[in-house]
């Protein structure tokens, strides 16, 4: 029975497949398993797809590419729907395509090589491409719903309870895919998660992201570059200095878009906040807000290019880095990742590098050091992602994907961002096809999974 208060249950109907949650990972699978002829459905909260990209303003799609040094070139990491999606944006002119940025020097796109791999791009256009791409696969896609309860029996969750303005509906599924990002499916059905640093449940900063335009993009890069400093720590010591600073971080992090001038403002760090709790979200949003029009007030007056810029947009919810991480089959650890362990059942990889602030210290994060004293030694690796890191322990017909993978906290750091979260997403929509029949997961044959993932041109690359 549905936790939820209700009067009545409206039967929602059956699918295949049902995945909860529509970002970068749940768009993915929705899409891979649809094209293999699963009748399935996408449930998302929000009134469109793209999760925290589209909904909190993370522009910058990264660990899908990364710069090698040695070939003194881009590669590509992370293939199949990401490349199509990032593909399809750069020829639309809605994307910036990294293999044309100089990074030889600091550049408005993420100032060195291992950032300016990221693929910075319009969010109201990637929004219209993953609904257009869901829609040309045949995915029923449902917004404006939220997966409240789920019924579960003998390790099988067989049936979801969802709210929307309409009341309460059921749906069944042989099937369900967990992309929530807080691993909310898993949590409901009673699979053990983890939230949080094991010593505090410290969760790491949260967001307001802001964008500004009429931004003179040319003199900023030429003081970075000028004084080699990417986020502007010396202008922030000396406002610190004199009181000017009101601020527990001490970095500034702007990004631009494909629009010339317009640039991603992502460097309020707001401790505390707990992306789980309504409370907690409502007064993270009011703070943030509040935040962002303090900060811009100091850009103006102290950022190189910011004199005559505008506030152009606040996005509307904070953008949260951790909640919830399931307990899975098989951890990806921190040591398999310092080691750059090879798995025969990898299904997903990133390039990206350890990025998890620390949850009280929003300037330090612990795997990477600080502005100031970068972690040299940390060598980038490729970190490989197991299949059962996205298999929750008791619960046979789910898997996840996405942020809520069943990694240890400091390398899901690494995991989190887009890219692989959308090579996790096409994981699981092609172990659902393979799924189907067995009704699940645990029965999956991985090097055939491997197989149509090599042959989607997603890993092995
Ligand atoms: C401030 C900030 C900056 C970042 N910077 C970058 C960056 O520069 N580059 C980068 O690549 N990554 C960045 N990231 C990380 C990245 O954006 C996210 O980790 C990634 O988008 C997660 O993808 P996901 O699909 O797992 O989850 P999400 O994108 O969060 O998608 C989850 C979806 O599930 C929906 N949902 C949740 N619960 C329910 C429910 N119960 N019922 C129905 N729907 C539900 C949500 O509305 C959401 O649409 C950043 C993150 C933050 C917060």
């Amino acid at each position: 029975m549905s936790g939820f208060d209700k009067k009545e249950i409206k039967d929602g109907g059956a699918y295949d497949l049902i995945v909860a949650g529509g970002g970068a990972a749940g768009v993915c699978c929705a899409v891979t398993a649809a094209r293999q002829g699963l009748n399935c459905l996408l449930i998302e909260r929000e009134g469109c797809l793209g999760g925290t990209a589209c909904v909190c303003g993370v522009m910058q799609l990264l660990g899908g590419r990364w710069y090698d040094p040695e070939r003194d070139r881009m590669v590509r990491v992370v293939g199949g729907l990401f490349d199509e999606i990032t593909d399809g944006l750069i020829a639309e002119g809605a994307a910036v395509d990294p293999d044309t940025v100089d990074v030889h020097s600091y550049n408005p796109y993420g100032w060195y090589p291992r950032m300016a791999a990221g693929i910075p791009c319009d969010v109201d256009r990637l929004k219209t491409r993953l609904e257009q791409l869901c829609l040309e696969a045949g995915v029923t896609l449902r917004c404006y719903t939220t997966v409240t309860d789920v019924e579960v029996s003998r390790n099988r969750v067989t049936k979801i309870f969802t709210h929307d303005k309409g009341g309460c509906t059921a749906f069944t599924a042989p099937l369900f895919a967990d992309c929530t990002g807080d691993a909310d499916l898993a949590f409901l059905a009673g699979c053990p998660t983890e939230k949080g640093r094991a010593e505090d449940g410290g969760l790491c900063p949260a967001t307001t992201i802001f964008y500004v335009d009429g931004v003179d993009t040319a003199a900023y890069v030429a003081y970075q570059n000028e004084h080699q400093s990417p986020k502007l720590v010396e202008i922030i010591e000396d406002l610190k200095a004199k009181g000017e600073w009101p601020y527990d971080f001490e970095i500034f992090i702007a990004i631009e878009t494909p629009r010339p001038g317009r640039m991603m403002v992502n460097t309020i760090r707001q401790t505390g906040v707990d992306g789980t709790d309504a409370v907690s979200m409502t007064q993270a949003g009011v703070e943030g807000r509040a935040m962002v029009y303090r900060l811009f007030d100091i850009m103006k007056s102290h950022f190189p290019g910011f004199a005559n810029a505008h506030v152009s947009r606040v996005f509307d919810r904070v953008g949260v880095r951790e909640t919830r991480r399931i307990v899975p089959r098989q951890p990806l650890t921190l040591e398999s990742a310092l080691e750059g362990r090879h798995y025969d059942d990898c299904v997903a990889s990133t390039t990206y590098n350890f990025d998890l602030p620390d949850p009280k210290r929003p300037s330090y994060d612990p795997m990477m050091g600080d502005a100031k004293r970068p972690n040299a030694k940390r060598k980038h690796v490729k970190i490989e992602i197991p299949y059962g890191a996205l298999l929750p322990k008791d619960a046979d017909n789910l898997i996840v994907a996405g942020r809520c993978l069943g990694a240890e906290r400091e390398v899901m750091g690494a995991c989190r961002v887009m890219g692989p979260c959308m090579g996790m997403g096409q994981a699981a929509g092609n172990a659902a096809a393979l799924a189907l029949k067995t009704g699940s997961f645990l029965s999956v044959p991985t090097d055939e999974l491997r197989e149509k993932l090599i042959g989607q041109g997603c890993i092995g690359l």
